[in-house]
């Protein structure tokens, strides 16, 4: 007998440690190098539980004694799950971001792969018709059958495909009963050739110069990694160029992929890319169901996909030809996962188009500022559109001071006439308020006494119409007291404002004009949102007030005044990201407005109208603003200009959260001067998190700063197997995040 083969395996589990198995040689391919990135079935942990992983290795010796391997029990792959190319990065995110690969690997692919199913397509279920000549006046009285045979008799569908335009199996059943239709199961087509009939399939604008400009700058050298950011206002035609570049690539037979924020909230971005191609387009998102999601996957892995477009993960995608990789909207934070694998999917983006060598595009109106200063500096090119297409006009901006002013729930006098000015005119409005409930506060008119979430260090917020207070930090609920918890006292009042009370205002001081509310409360349902945006362009609804969701990308060609009601919270953040969100936040939700003919205002209500970026941002935009806070953070040495790494650790004692990072902060100094860089590495801390206690556990934050990024990588790298080890670490539940955007 052969001897068995040592396979080093990468296991979904938080430590950066994996374990070697025995193969049976039996099941052994000739050439033992295939065996890496096959997935694999092995017992792990006590009794007979099995867990999947993936082979990294196979080496000659292993460092525990043979007979105590356990053999692994399945060998789910015949060759590697992924290309190499998707290995190598997926090992380099595992170094960078300091994550074990074997959960690296597994969230890189589809759920129904992570649990051990085969890649491969199954059969599907289509119908067509029996015969082309077909009597439709007998089924004349059967309008449903009629409906279906009128489609199927274009071409065959898929089950699926009837279920979407609304055909029931009750349906198709009736019609095979009458011998009309019949069923055939089939693999899915993987040949696809999309460039001999590749055509655009709606009329196009005429391209404007900086478009142009833009759209050749790409797509003559198509065969090379470079980074692009456009930075286009909003409104600006950055789509118009995205469908254009893509033409050129899916002309050359090759597949694009396209990142966006979050599917849910783009319908509209979406449906022109399909309108445009009669090409495979597939979307990936977390409303897909598991089979549906490995399809997608499996489309793209065959290259039978040509365009995909996904959230964040699809970043993970396998491609067979992949040719550009588009980052739509590449400032927003939903691009960097916050849990576990804390990637970040731009940076991984162009780490991808490096190595597969292929152009990426990234676009928005108001651009990272690491991105900014990477296109500034030259490493990125920068393409620009500085106009919006045909007569749309760029909106006009104000400030309202509201010193001194009397506010009902937030609204001053002056926005609440210039309301109703825009509305008399039969215009939308737009008000943004980024806080959902009623009031961010319950107190006490006695005592003082503040409703405040025993969990968190944070208030409680009040929701009336649900009549609860809740923790917007840890979910937690909690009927609305009577009393004051300290005095007894029955005089308790909500302060401040949230969207629910401006909407109950809104209705009694504009009641002719219907009021729509837009935040997570009343947009849950998948459907709903979609639903208010139809209503919304349909004039069912006059004022649009809303939360963060407003801001999204969307066009309300009826909107002519855009207001934010309450930011100054971002003026004096001690978050050094706080400005740049704000210039962000209000850029974006200022593009919902005047984007038709109508020119449209903006107005900003301040207590603090002195503030120069606010000023900045109010009066020369976006781009200004940006470069002058660039340069405040060159002159603090802040990101982009320098590179941070956070290392948290949580726990219901806050000495041992503590404890357990400035034994951390000793073993990184330690490496840093053996190393010889003590000099060059910053390490700060370690302090409670801006929230320091959140669901019952005290938070601590251990920060690491430094001018080359590679110091970072190192230094963590040695100093993560010592963090495994430490006894104080098994305490505390604690996490590195590389790259931070979130203190
Ligand atoms: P962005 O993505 O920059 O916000 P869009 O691509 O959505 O902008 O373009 C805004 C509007 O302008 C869309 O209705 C689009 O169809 C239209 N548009 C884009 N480019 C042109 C053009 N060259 N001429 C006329 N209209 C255009
Ligand atoms: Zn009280
Ligand atoms: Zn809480």
């Amino acid at each position: 007998m052969t001897k068995p083969i040592i396979c080093t395996v990468a296991l979904a589990i938080p430590l950066h440690k994996q374990f070697d198995y025995l193969l049976d040689p039996r099941h052994a391919p000739a050439d033992l190098s295939t065996l890496i990135g096959c997935r694999v079935e092995v017992p792990f942990g006590g009794g007979y539980r099995k867990q999947i992983g993936v082979i990294t290795a196979i080496p000659d010796e292993s460092s525990f004694a043979i007979e105590k391997l356990k053999g692994i029990t399945q060998l789910i792959d015949k060759e590697a799950l992924l290309s190499k190319q998707l290995q190598q990065l997926l090992h380099w995110a595992s170094i960078y971001y300091q994550h074990p690969f074997g959960d690296v690997f597994q969230q890189a692919i589809p759920t129904l792969l992570r649990k051990g199913k085969e890649a491969s397509f199954k059969t599907k279920e289509f119908w067509e018709v029996e015969r082309a000549d077909i009597d439709l006046t007998l089924l004349s009285r059967a309008k449903k059958q009629l409906q279906a045979i009128t489609l199927l008799q274009k071409s065959a569908l898929s089950y699926e495909q009837l279920k979407e335009f609304g055909v029931s199996r009750a349906t198709l059943n009736s019609l095979h009963e009458k011998k009309l239709v019949k069923r055939y199961d089939q693999l899915p087509k993987t040949e696809v050739d999309w460039v001999s009939t590749l055509q655009e399939q709606q009329e196009k604008p005429t391209l404007s110069t900086e478009q142009a400009l833009a759209i050749t700058s790409v797509t003559q050298q198509l065969d090379t990694f470079k980074c692009y950011l456009l930075e286009g206002i909003t409104g600006s035609g950055k789509t118009e160029v995205y469908l254009n570049i893509l033409k050129a690539v899916l002309a050359r037979g090759m597949q694009a992929l396209i990142i966006v924020p979050e599917i849910g909230l783009t319908p509209q971005t979406i449906k022109r890319f399909q309108a445009r191609f009669n090409v495979p387009i597939y979307l990936k998102h977390s409303a897909l169901n598991e089979q549906q999601q490995l399809e997608t996957w499996l489309h793209a892995q065959q290259g039978s996909a040509a365009i995909v477009i996904g959230t964040r993960s699809a970043i993970f995608s396998d491609f067979k030809n992949l040719g550009l990789i588009i980052l739509d909207e590449e400032h927003d934070a939903s691009f960097k996962q916050q849990d576990s694998f804390r990637y970040h999917a731009r940076d991984f983006a162009i780490k991808r188009a490096s190595q597969q060598n292929i152009p990426i595009l990234l676009g928005s109106a108001t651009p990272a500022f690491e991105s900014l200063n990477n296109a500034i500096s030259g490493r990125y090119q920068h393409l620009f559109l500085t106009h919006r297409p045909g007569n749309a006009k760029p909106p006009k901006n104000d400030l309202i001071n509201l010193t001194g002013l009397p506010l009902k729930s937030g609204l001053s006098p002056q926005l609440i006439d210039l309301m109703k000015q825009h509305l008399a005119k039969g215009n939308q409005v737009i008000l943004f308020l980024n806080r959902r409930g009623y009031a961010p506060v319950l107190i006490c008119h006695e005592c003082g006494w503040l409703a405040k979430c025993e969990r968190c260090d944070a208030f409680f917020t009040y929701h009336k119409s649900a009549n609860y207070l809740h923790c917007h930090h840890c979910m937690a609920t909690h009927p609305v007291p009577q009393q004051c918890h300290d005095c007894g006292s029955t005089n308790l009042h909500s302060t401040g404002v949230g969207t629910e009370q401006l909407e109950e205002t809104l209705k009694q001081l504009l009641p002719e004009y219907p009021t729509i509310r837009i935040d997570r409360d009343n947009t849950r349902k998948k459907e709903s949102f979609n639903e208010y945006l139809n209503d919304i362009n349909a004039g069912k609804y006059k004022i649009l007030l809303g939360t963060q969701m407003l801001a999204k990308g969307h066009h309300f060609p009826d909107v002519t005044l855009v207001a934010l009601v309450d930011v100054d919270g971002a003026l004096f953040s001690n978050d050094f990201r706080a400005s740049e969100r704000l210039g962000q936040l209000f850029t974006q939700v200022a593009g919902r407005a005047g984007r038709a003919e109508k020119k449209g205002q903006v107005v900003l209500q301040t207590f603090h109208p002195e503030h120069a970026l606010l000023q900045e941002l109010v009066n020369n935009g976006y781009g200004d603003f940006s470069r002058t806070a660039l340069k405040e953070r060159e002159m603090a040495q802040l990101p982009p200009f320098s590179y941070q790494a956070l290392i948290r650790a949580e726990s219901l004692n806050a000495t041992q959260a503590e404890n357990f990072l400035t034994i951390c902060k000793q073993t990184i100094n330690q490496i840093a001067e053996v190393n010889k860089y003590s000099d060059r590495l910053l390490v700060l801390g370690p302090i409670a998190a801006s929230m320091e206690r959140r669901a019952g556990k005290y938070r601590f934050q251990l920060l690491i700063q430094s001018e080359q990024r590679v110091l970072i990588t190192k230094t963590l790298n040695i100093a993560l197997t010592h963090f495994e080890k430490l006894p104080e670490g098994r305490k505390v539940r604690w996490s590195i995040d590389v790259d931070p955007v979130d203190f």
